[in-house]
């Protein structure tokens, strides 16, 4: 049996934890903030619950030898997407039934293409998911990957992920819903890698999921797993600096305190880890970039009147998308000629949970996503504490929402906002990046540099969402091994 100390308790975390101490070890959890989940964040307002994170689970079989007692809902349509020539295009988990889906909005030839794409889209996720995802992947490590020639022609290094939508799609509108699934790992469609198109593959293949009671309930049934088990959580536990001669001999507190431990597993940003945590401060070297962040509205809406006019109906997901959506990504990241700022006309992502007890009767809660650009006074960043920015910013959003079909101004109880100045000061995400490092198939190593210490959370491999944090879970708890 070995002592382990986890830093941080967002779902990396936890789920390592509960795994560890189901192994057999002693186990320690210490996190920064008064509540468990990290970016899986949860927010209540006068019978209103709403999630501040993650609104969409992906692949739940992931989460099953937790045993955690999920009642995973599957969602149809996975996510509706409203175009800006008023087009609407439900995505479904069954592949005929997008087909038919496409072939009604957008022509026989969109849909022939899709399945076209589908085909190349299947090789590319048997290939991330037998080589790299379940795997504790180096950058020596990948590159010395014997990969079988067909895979590595699937995964087409080299290519973007636009690059792969113009080969494939010729309906602009079919490319834009490819291209957004870069940024479900934070990174520009027009540079990351066309492996991304694993993503939708493994969303449309094994479904997108709602659990009753909100996303937030998955961070509930890890903790009290990892309680069960006989982790110890402590919050309010932040770590300073992990000690360590030739290997980890355990964390110091803010307090002061010395935590001994065999074992260390940092479930903190893996660029923070590096710079602030370590004995001898080190630079992460050869980092993808810097994931996008999010700017997010809560919204306690009242229910429409019966017959008070047309206007757009909402799926439990769904997405309106701009005309231009390039102007979108020069936004967020920046350019060489202009700064980032918050974009104009982005493209828009509303979940309503159809769910009884995450709002109060004859009200819905409405979580309202847009892409952002990290929170900073870098070229590429923006500075979100700017007094009046995020008010301004909303009520900017809820007009262009209007202008595409969905005006909820005179139905709103109330308004808040969590920009990603806000996540980082939550969850300690540097600039509230969402996923850490963007895009790349390398990630920091889950072995850290120091003889003891691993690595979990979307920061490090395999990367960012609820799935692969906690594949990096599995993965660092088959190192260490059992007791
Ligand atoms: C707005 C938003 C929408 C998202 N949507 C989705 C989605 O639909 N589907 C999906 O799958 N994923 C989504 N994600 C991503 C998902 O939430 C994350 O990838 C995942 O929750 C990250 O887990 P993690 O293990 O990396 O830990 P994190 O959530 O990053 O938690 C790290 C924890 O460590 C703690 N910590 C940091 N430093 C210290 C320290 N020094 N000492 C002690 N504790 C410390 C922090 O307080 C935090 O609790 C979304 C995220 C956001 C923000």
């Amino acid at each position: 049996m070995r002592k382990i100390v986890v830093i941080g308790a967002g779902v990396g975390g936890l789920a390592a934890a509960a795994r560890l101490a189901a192994a057999g070890h002693r186990v320690e959890v210490h996190e920064r903030a008064a509540v468990t989940g990290g970016k899986l964040g949860v927010h209540e307002r006068d019978g209103f619950r709403f999630d501040t994170g993650p609104s969409l689970l992906t692949l739940p079989r992931v989460f099953d030898d937790l045993d955690l007692g999920l009642r995973p809902e599957p969602l149809d349509p996975v996510v509706r997407h409203v175009f800006a020539d008023g087009t609407v295009l439900d995505s479904s988990s069954s592949h005929g039934i997008f087909l038919e889906r496409i072939g009604t909005a957008f022509g026989r030839d969109a849909a022939t293409d899709w399945d076209r794409f589908w085909r190349r889209a299947a090789r590319i996720w048997q290939a991330s998911w037998d080589s790299v995802l379940q795997r504790p992947v180096t950058a020596a490590s990948l590159a010395r990957l014997s990969w079988r020639l067909g895979d590595l022609a699937a995964i087409a290094p080299g290519r973007t992920l636009r690059g792969l939508a113009r080969h494939y799609l010729r309906d602009p509108r079919l490319r834009m819903l490819l291209e957004r699934y870069a940024t479900y790992t934070g990174a520009d469609p027009r540079r990351a890698p066309a492996a991304l198109a694993a993503i939708p593959y493994a969303e449309l293949t094994h479904g997108g999921w709602y659990l009753p009671g909100g996303l937030g309930t998955l961070g509930d049934a890890l903790h009290a797993r990892c309680v069960s088990s006989g982790v110890r959580v402590k919050l309010g536990s932040e770590v300073t600096a992990i000690e360590a001669d030739t290997a980890v001999r355990g964390v110091r507190l803010a307090s002061g305190e010395f935590v001994p431990a065999d074992v260390v597993i940092s479930n903190v940003d893996a660029v923070t880890l590096y710079r602030d945590l370590l004995p001898t401060p080190q630079r992460l070297t050869a980092l993808a970039d810097r994931s996008l962040a999010g700017f997010v509205m809560l919204l306690g809406v009242r229910d429409r009147e019966p017959g008070s006019g047309r206007e757009t109906a909402l799926a439990h997901h769904t997405v309106f998308f701009p005309g231009h959506y390039d102007a979108e990504f020069d936004a967020v990241f920046g350019s060489a000629s202009r700064r980032a700022r918050p974009a104009d006309d982005p493209a828009i992502f509303v979940t309503r949970a159809d769910d009884p007890a995450v709002h109060p009767e004859g009200h819905e809660s409405w979580f309202v996503l847009v892409n952002a650009a990290r929170h900073g006074t870098a070229r590429s960043a923006v500075d979100w504490r700017r007094p009046g920015l995020a008010d301004a910013y909303a009520g900017h959003l809820l007009d262009v929402l209007a202008r595409r079909g969905l005006d909820v101004r005179d139905r709103l109880v109330f308004a808040e906002t969590r920009t990603p100045a806000d996540l980082a000061d939550a969850t300690g995400a540097p600039g509230g990046a969402i996923y850490g490092t963007a895009g790349g198939l390398v990630r920091p190593s889950n072995r850290g540099p120091v003889p003891g210490l691993f690595l979990v959370g979307g920061s490090a491999h395999p990367g960012g969402g609820l799935p692969m944090v906690t594949l990096s879970a599995r993965i660092v708890a088959d190192a260490i091994g059992p007791a």
